[in-house]
């Protein structure tokens, strides 16, 4: 897609930052709500966020389809119970195509600047392809995506290929190669069973082993999906099947850890059953809680592990030399590539530098390492910004989509609410914010992220969990289904109203 021409306005009501699946399912509902003057920014040159980026082989979603896609559109067609990244990406892309939003996107529009002008009410946005200002900026570049890769000692001198698992070279031939695989998250345990066949040796550093339950594929067959196409209501209760089952974790992962030992029963016998070796039963092991870092699932993720070309390595990365990586006991493995499945600047993350607010802060200078928002959405001094999955509404047991619809809900009360009262502008008010963060950490002592024996990239740089919603998620809905002026400190939009009518609005 070509950059778009400079005739564009450059003075927008709203502007969306990110076309994933946040991005395009808050246009979807503003275009449905009659909100027509929005555009959405994305640095790319296409759609999908995550699933256009993260292309590695066997890359799939860890939710089932039927629930990890949006209320109003559902598909009847999905191929798999845990649809590839390609069909996922199309799924969106056909959303994107039906609900007339393309029109709306503006390509190669990095956001690299956003900042807050109180004097004029709106923010000015510096982008790749030029300024823009918004009255409204809400910002749906979601928490995975920005990857993150370790800065070991010696590796700007690896001769070798390199590369993290969401920028994926599929121009490197890892036929025959000796391959270096560098964490043992998501995102490797859906790649290492497909590349394992193909290299001459594995080599997988695991930092800390992760809980793995059995996961068979499950290919949706024609008949079946015949039904689900025919029969009313089929589909809806198959999501709320699938969605019940995952907010009956938050009993285990919040109120009583005991609840999850059956559950690590089921990982450990899944270990047993697959991995007969008791020196990798044992390296492959978690040792601790269930749930405290994302439980994963897979039937072939141990199996590639058995084979005699791989091999798990839980000695600590010491350096890499220019063709070699050198472990704490002194073994040296010469390796043509390595492949970072190292996750991402979640409470680090970039966006937070480049946002500032109304008194010339960043979000990164106001959170200070523990990013918060009001409802996990709006934060004080940063007025008619909007996040989207923004912190302590992530999710370790159920689908994102759930909390992003959700948060569109909201905001579109709240930019109702703009119009209904002839506002310029909204601010969340800071007691607000305090008392809802206090109410949202009391929840975290006890539970597993907190209390389960690890560290994940739920826990930020001060040891808080700002990532997670500790709760049952329809409460979240249920709370952002009304916007709630009464939290905001509002202001009136003068400049389009006679004083006799900004008096009436005022009084609304
Ligand atoms: P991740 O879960 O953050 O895993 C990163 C892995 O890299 C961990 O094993 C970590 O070890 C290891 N690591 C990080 N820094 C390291 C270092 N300096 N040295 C050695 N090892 C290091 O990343 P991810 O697998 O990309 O997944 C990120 C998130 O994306 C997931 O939690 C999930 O929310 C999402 N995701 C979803 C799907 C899906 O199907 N829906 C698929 C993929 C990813 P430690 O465990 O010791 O920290």
């Amino acid at each position: 897609m070509e950059p778009e021409s400079s005739t564009e306005a450059t003075d927008v009501r709203i502007a969306i930052i990110g076309a994933g699946f946040g991005g395009l399912g808050m246009a979807i509902r503003c275009k449905q709500e009659g909100i027509d003057d929005f555009v959405v920014l994305e640095r790319g040159e296409d759609l999908g966020g995550t699933w256009r980026d993260n292309c590695y082989p066997g890359c799939a979603c860890d939710v089932p389809s039927h629930l990890y896609s949006f209320s109003f559109a559902l598909n009847p067609n999905w191929s798999h119970i845990f649809a590839r990244r390609q069909e996922i990406w199309e799924y969106l892309r056909d959303c994107s195509e039906r609900f007339g939003i393309a029109p709306h996107i503006r390509y190669h529009h990095e956001v690299q600047a956003a900042d807050w002008i109180d004097a004029a009410d709106h923010w000015r946005l510096q982008t790749s392809s030029g300024p823009l200002t918004a009255r409204v900026m809400i910002a749906a570049g979601g928490p995975l995506s920005q990857p993150s890769v370790p800065t070991l000692p010696g590796l700007e001198r690896f001769a070798g290929e390199s590369f993290h698992s969401a920028q994926w070279n599929h121009d490197y031939d890892l036929r025959g190669k000796r391959v270096a695989v560098i964490g043992t998250g998501a995102s490797a345990i859906q790649f290492v069973p497909r590349i394992q066949p193909k290299v001459a040796k594995l080599h997988l550093f695991q930092r800390t082993a992760p809980w793995v339950l059995n996961r068979p594929e499950h290919r949706i067959t024609s008949v079946e999906k015949l039904l689900l196409r025919n029969i009313p209501g089929l589909q809806r209760a198959i999501r709320h099947g699938i969605y019940w089952g995952g907010e009956s974790a938050i009993f285990g992962l919040v109120h009583d850890q005991r609840l999850l030992k059956p559950v690590e029963s089921l990982a450990l016998r899944h270990l047993r059953n697959q991995v007969t070796d008791p020196e990798l039963q044992r390296r492959l092991t978690p040792n601790f809680r269930l749930g405290c870092k994302r439980v994963l699932g897979s039937s072939d993720y141990y199996p590639a592990l058995t084979q005699p070309n791989a091999e798990v390595v839980t000695d600590p990365i010491t350096r890499v030399r220019r063709q070699a990586i050198v472990t704490e006991d002194g073994v040296v493995r010469d390796v043509d590539a390595i492949i970072f499945g190292t996750g991402f600047h979640v409470t680090d993350n970039p966006m937070m530098q480049m946002v500032r607010g109304r008194e010339g802060k960043s979000l990164a200078e106001v959170w200070q390492g523990s990013p918060q928002a009001y409802l996990g959405m709006t934060v004080p001094g940063f007025p008619n910004g909007f996040l989207l999955v923004g912190p302590n509404t992530g999710l370790g047991n159920n689908s994102i989509v759930f909390m992003i619809e959700a948060q569109v809900r909201y905001v579109i009360g709240a930019l109702k609410a703009m119009e209904r009262h002839g506002l310029s502008s909204l601010e969340v008010r800071p007691e607000a914010n305090a008392a809802f963060q206090q109410e949202v950490q009391a929840r975290m002592p006890g539970s597993v992220w907190t209390d389960g024996g690890c560290s994940s990239w739920y826990l930020d740089a001060n040891g808080r969990n700002s990532t997670l919603w500790p709760d049952f998620t329809w409460r979240y809905a249920l709370r952002t289904r009304r916007f709630d002026l009464n939290h905001y400190r509002a202001r009136l939009d003068l400049s389009t109203r006679t004083p006799s009518e900004a008096l009436a609005l005022a009084l609304a």
